[in-house]
């Protein structure tokens, strides 16, 4: 995703301690699967600048006045997740807690070949990337997330 900010001209000589006024943003490319990964940073400068809304399970972003408005659902907010499932886990910086031990027991024995085997990969082995290897190979079988994975509203 990339994305232009456009400024209100005739906020231009604010002082620089203040948030940039951004009347609205020019969505410059999206991927082509709809899927945009956001992070907290890119949220909160949104945020502060006016041209992103979040609520209700959806980011908008405010684009010129006449245009409609681009929506992204959120499919997964922040946080620690099982990567053989994709469920929320129950765990903190210093791990998994009782009720996340007890999920992932019920992954006992599962690793890539397995998913492969039994069809219950994302997508084909051939198309996955090597960070989805790599948690799918994750020892522990949860991974923490620090972004939105969003999907684009048509
Ligand atoms: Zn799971």
């Amino acid at each position: 995703m990339h994305l232009k900010r456009i400024s209100d001209k005739r906020d231009a000589d604010l002082v620089v301690e203040h948030p940039r006024r951004v009347s609205h943003v020019v969505v410059r490319h999206e991927s082509k699967n709809g899927i945009w990964n956001v992070g907290h940073r890119t949220i909160d400068k949104g945020l502060a600048e006016g041209w992103l809304a979040m609520g209700a399970g959806k980011i908008v972003l405010k684009t010129a006045a006449g245009e409609p408005d681009v929506e992204y659902r959120i499919l997964r907010a922040p946080g620690y997740y099982c990567v053989y499932c994709g469920a929320p886990v129950d765990a903190t910086k210093r791990g998994l807690t009782a009720a996340g031990k007890a999920h992932m027991a019920t992954h006992a024995g599962e690793t890539l070949a397995s998913f492969s085997a039994a069809g219950k990969l994302p997508k084909p082995l051939a198309d996955l990337s090597q960070h989805e290897i790599d948690q799918i190979n994750n020892p522990s079988g949860y991974a923490k997330f620090n972004d939105f994975r969003c999907e684009r509203i048509p």
